[in-house]
């Protein structure tokens, strides 16, 4: 490495450091949110940041995000946007004495930069301005426009963030050509016999309900108990949506993540997938059983809380229970509250929609000449993984985006065990300081190839 190239790779991680030290956490009523912490972060990537600041246009839009335009030489061409969230969850005050940095510090040690947000997500954020900075310095122009668009709130819904800038990119007719924001990364799987590493892009992300089931009954004195008090009636409808779970099936999705993987597999994995019946029978099978996989091939439902009866000897008149479903792309919110209802089959409960209710995205397709520009990307950074389409089953601000374009993959470069990856959001979350580099020349690599695609 040259002097200069040592010289921006320290600045770069002395940058991520200081980025963990805002306490950017955002919190469902933004009343309790510590406004101050954004601000100061804004003012921080300010000063970090000269060259953007100067060659690109900046908006705060909501009240905290940012949206960045560089704007390209070719008016015609449409944009490249990059996205990433400047909020971070919390940390629970009982798993402070686990971290090995204290979560806000941002120290440098061991080959890592630990802290909160390293991973999830201003490891990405600061990797996209510090290539962005980069290629200015070298004198690049781009050809196609590039967003940056940095919300505020997706760990609570991404509503006063995200949501709010693709609303303003929609009324003035932005069309990306391609969006990028977090989700897939590169992993290992861990598949016996199967060395290779995996590069997981997102073409959708699952829809999100909040379904009540609220059962009543008669009150009065425990001594003289009907058949089925409120709990009981609660607990048949638990169980009979426990037992019957919404089917599998190898949908769209699964069928193309199957396809790229396929022909990397080890052998005795690919006899045993040899036909498309046997695939989704086995597939099906296993899904049962690996809650991963499950996840992917079905509309998930969890019940998270219950609650009812007030003393050992009366009867409840009331009890609740909270699900949450996951629904793959193509069913609705409605449908999937009109199959509970058909399960508790049980006139007695009530089932009712009590939270968020958000459909699945569409499915981006990896047909277009945004996919081609991002696969292009990561063979050149990564040439050693396989590039594997996958269906997202949390949330990311990008479902935002998808509105606003055919082309939205989920994707950073952040490499690792399923264990490692599990860090983001969880105790002594960080980032090894070879990936954060490797992020920077993928999204300068990535700037850089999407305004080459450009066809005249
Ligand atoms: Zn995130």
């Amino acid at each position: 490495m040259t002097q200069k190239g040592a010289g921006q790779t320290q600045k770069a991680l002395e940058n991520l450091s200081e980025s963990i030290r805002f306490r950017t956490i955002s919190c469902e009523d933004p009343s309790e949110e510590d406004k101050a912490q954004f601000e100061a972060f804004r003012g921080f990537l300010k000063k970090a940041y000269p060259l953007v600041h100067v060659h690109l246009k900046t908006e705060i839009v909501g009240d905290q995000s940012l949206l960045y335009e560089w704007k390209g030489s070719n008016e015609n061409a449409l944009p490249l946007l990059l996205a990433a969230h400047m909020d971070v969850v919390p940390v629970e005050l009982e798993t402070l004495k686990q971290w090995t940095h204290p979560p806000f510090e941002g120290v440098i040690s061991d080959g890592y930069i630990w802290g909160r947000g390293t991973m999830d997500c201003k490891g990405l954020l600061i990797s996209i301005l510090e290539a962005v900075e980069a290629l200015l310095v070298d004198g690049f122009k781009p050809t196609r426009t590039v967003l940056l668009a940095f919300g505020q709130d997706e760990e609570v819904g991404g509503l006063r963030g995200a949501e709010k800038i693709a609303e303003l990119l929609k009324s003035r007719g932005v069309t990306p050509e391609l969006v990028i924001d977090e989700g897939g990364a590169i992993a290992d799987l861990g598949i016996p016999g199967f060395k290779k590493l995996i590069a997981g892009v997102g073409i959708a992300e699952k829809g999100y309900l909040t379904i009540e089931l609220v059962a009543r009954a008669r009150g009065g004195h425990a001594s003289v108990p009907p058949r089925h008090t409120a709990i009981g009636l609660l607990s048949r409808a638990i169980t009979r949506l426990e037992k019957h779970p919404f089917p599998s099936k190898v949908g769209e999705i699964p069928a193309l993540t199957l396809e790229r993987l396929m022909p990397e597999l080890p052998l005795y994995l690919r006899l045993a997938l040899s036909s498309r019946l046997i695939t989704s029978l086995i597939m099906r099978a296993a899904s049962r059983y690996l809650p991963p996989l499950g996840a992917m091939l079905r509309t998930t439902t969890a019940v998270t809380m219950v609650s009812g009866g007030t003393k050992d000897n009366v009867l409840p008149q009331e009890a609740r229970a909270t699900v949450n479903l996951r629904l793959l792309p193509g069913e609705t919110c409605e449908d999937a509250l009109k199959r509970v209802k058909k399960v508790v089959r049980d006139k007695r409960v009530e089932v009712h929609i009590s939270g968020m209710a958000e459909n699945p995205t569409d499915i981006s397709s990896v047909k277009t000449s945004g996919f081609e520009t991002l696969e292009r990307t990561i063979k050149e950074c990564f040439p050693e993984v396989v590039i594997v389409p996958y269906l997202v089953v949390g949330m990311t601000d990008s479902r935002h985006y998808s509105r606003l374009s055919d082309s939205v993959f989920r994707f950073s470069p952040v490499r690792g065990s399923r264990k490692e990856l599990e860090l983001a959001h969880g105790t002594n979350e960080r980032l090894s300081v070879e990936n954060f580099a490797e992020f920077i020349e993928f999204f300068k690599r990535l700037i850089k190839n999407s305004s080459a695609s450009i066809r005249s």
